[in-house]
């Protein structure tokens, strides 16, 4: 008899709707204040956006690494989340300058590993990037399987362990796009990195995100022009990561990188970025060598941890890319996994900033479908 998954909709999976306590982030400073007493330190997000507040000019027009930024000890928010702080004094000059900020937490030094639920609808994926890692018997009957929430339920299931989607011992956001953040906290000592569940480097589960060191995460109570981060009934601040959880981001690759020299030498190409490359030929080989070319110039940022001018290659990559999907030379998920492929080689731990960077460029690509100049 196949296992019942009890895959539930997403709106039952959230529990009641009923009204929620009183809050105690009932403005972004007062959200912000409240974060920074958790010893979670704080960032601004540009009003209304899910981005963080924009970098002065001068970051803005000369990149550089945050740990070199002048701004950060001088008290100013560039860099997003490397600006983080729990001063309630910097917190507060940062809203009195604009009340309209949203609030971000910077998961990592927070202590904070959140799950990160989308429900979006799309087309299933192939079977092995459902569950990255778990064979899925034949068996088990995926039918009704659309988004995040039930590819997190299949994965509790399949390890009989209840589904953090509906643990109201932590604290649980509902996002404005109908998705859940499951907040917890990390064992002193223990660090985990960010993915993308939908991304081509290690994922927990499809649709599922997995915000922590490296990235940030929007406090509840921040509105966007989509809509407002809402906390749930239950708990109002996040509980101990489950250790099923922990064994989970284990297996699937969330463990930090270990500290390792990061010198000026260049490093090889890795053989899963040069696979990806492979993978990204359409059967034609012009359009995989213009994008092998733009490739090129992401990976070879490796070498170069700084200056080096790498969004703008990633986003000329991901133009490119986008162009060829749009005239149909190649898979679009293709081209986003090798892209990611060739941004993790350069740039370690920038998975979300680079999945970004990827997407928009490639949408923006897609709208101007490349003529690479020959007959078809
Ligand atoms: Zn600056
Ligand atoms: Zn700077």
């Amino acid at each position: 008899m196949p296992p019942d998954l009890g895959i539930p909709n997403s709106d039952s999976a959230l529990g009641g709707s009923g009204t929620a306590p009183a809050e105690p982030w009932a403005n972004p400073l007062e959200t912000a204040l409240w974060c920074a007493a958790q010893g979670w330190p704080v960032h601004p997000l540009a009003p209304g956006r899910k981005t963080p507040a924009p970098n002065c000019a001068d970051c803005r027009d000369r990149p550089h690494p945050a740990q070199e930024c002048p701004c950060i000890p001088a008290g100013h928010w560039c860099h997003g989340f490397h600006a983080a702080t729990t001063d309630p004094s910097v917190l507060t000059a940062w809203w009195r300058r604009q009340p309209r900020f949203g609030v971000g937490v910077s998961c990592g030094p927070a202590g904070l590993v959140v799950i990160d639920v989308d429900a979006h609808p799309a087309p299933l994926p192939t079977p092995d990037r459902l569950l990255p890692g778990i064979h899925i018997p034949d068996s088990v009957c995926l039918d009704g399987l659309r988004h995040g929430f039930h590819s997190l339920a299949v994965l509790a299931a399949l390890r009989g362990r209840p589904d953090p989607a509906q643990d109201g011992t932590t604290l649980r956001v509902r996002t404005p796009s109908g998705g859940l953040h499951v907040w917890y906290t990390t064992r002193p000592g223990q660090e985990w990195r960010c993915s993308t569940g939908s991304g081509a480097s290690r994922a927990l589960a499809w649709q599922v995100d997995i915000r922590s060191h490296g990235g940030y995460i929007i406090a509840p109570g921040t509105r966007t022009v989509s809509g407002r981060y809402t906390a749930l009934d239950g708990a109002r601040r996040p509980a101990p990561l489950p250790g099923w959880l922990g064994a989970e981001l284990e297996r699937t690759g969330h463990r930090p990188v270990p500290p390792g020299p990061r010198g000026g030498s260049p490093t090889p190409v890795p053989s899963r970025a040069r696979a990806a490359v492979v993978a990204a030929r359409g059967g034609r080989d012009s359009a995989a060598r213009a994008l092998a070319t733009v490739l090129a110039a992401v990976t070879e940022c490796a070498a170069v941890p700084q200056g080096a001018g790498f969004t703008e290659k990633l986003n000329r990559a991901a133009f490119t890319a986008g162009g060829l999907v749009g005239a149909g030379r190649m898979a679009a998920d293709a081209a986003e996994a090798a892209l990611m492929a060739a941004a993790t080689h350069a740039r370690p731990g920038q998975e979300r900033r680079c999945l970004a960077i990827i997407r928009s460029g490639m949408g923006a690509g897609s709208r101007r479908p490349l003529d690479l100049g020959e007959r078809r």
